[in-house]
């Protein structure tokens, strides 16, 4: 009886000590994606570089770990809970996306000129400081819609082919509505930017705090400014074409702790985000 016990426990001993050199892969996670890691008194998150709060979704408190769309390798996300820190391991999974052939008829928006270049790498590197902010948090899961009515559209990750060539995939979802339809705030933020760029036309970044920014392109108007605080569901512009684009809709955009995600994971419960344990 002791034997057993201690072989029992020897083994016990063995599975652990493996966990804690090389955790195993438990589960995959496509690019693009989210995974939320649940548990109650964590008093911080890390991945990669960085360390956040732990997010709460449909009441269940836990780690949102990004899985960015340009990611290439697994992800190792820790933990710090009750003096000690916990360490798990994602596997990437398959690019899920489909490909996107488009015509942008105005070829000056698609093979730069040396001026449009600098303005790009210009509006790039000022949209690239805003991936690094990190407030308290201001957002409670799901999010608002950024549409009074969305309808079904999205195509986020899509590799795109425009006239002929490939270019970088789509960043965000896109949804067909009509120049003027009111464009509202996902969730009480602080607007860390907008302005006219060359691809976004008339863009809104709202910055939700914790690592969360939202993003709203291709605006015919924009009704806040810089610097303003939002409460969710305000309305802060109306749906254009501005920019490069091929007709009227909302390009709906999130940064998750620098990475680029799935927008509309973050509009449903969740039910959209699977968890692991
Ligand atoms: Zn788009």
């Amino acid at each position: 009886m002791i034997h057993v016990r201690s072989l029992a426990s020897l083994v016990f001993v063995i599975t652990m000590a493996a966990a804690a050199i090389a955790p195993a892969a438990a589960q995959t996670a496509p690019p693009g994606s989210l995974v939320h890691w649940p548990g109650e008194g964590i008093e911080r998150c890390l991945v990669g570089d960085r360390a956040f709060a732990p997010t709460e979704i449909d009441g269940q408190s836990g780690c949102l770990v990004p899985v960015g769309l340009t990611r290439t390798g697994d992800i190792v996300a820790e933990r710090d809970r009750d003096g000690g820190r916990e360490r798990l391991s994602i596997g990437l999974g398959e690019y899920p996306y489909s490909v996107q052939r488009l015509t942008i008829k105005d070829q000056s928006r698609v093979d730069l000129s040396p001026e449009n270049l600098a303005r790009v790498q210009r509006e790039n590197a000022l949209i690239a400081k805003l991936w690094g902010r990190q407030g308290s948090s201001r957002f409670t899961l799901p999010l608002g819609p950024p549409l009074e009515k969305l309808p079904a559209g999205g195509r986020f990750g899509a590799k795109r082919i425009i006239n002929g060539e490939p270019r970088s995939p789509h960043t965000g979802a896109d949804y067909a509505v009509p120049q003027g339809t009111p464009v509202l705030a996902v969730d009480d933020a602080v607007v860390a930017l907008t302005g006219e760029f060359f691809f976004s036309g008339n863009a809104v970044f709202l910055d939700h705090g914790n690592g969360l920014i939202s993003m709203y392109f291709h605006l015919h108007e924009v009704f806040v400014e810089q610097g303003e605080e939002v409460s969710r569901g305000r309305l802060i512009g109306t749906v254009g074409s501005t920019g490069r684009s091929t007709g009227p809709h909302l390009h709906f955009g999130v940064r998750w702790q620098g990475a680029r995600v799935d927008p509309s994971l973050l509009l449903g419960g969740s039910e959209k985000i699977p968890t692991v344990r």
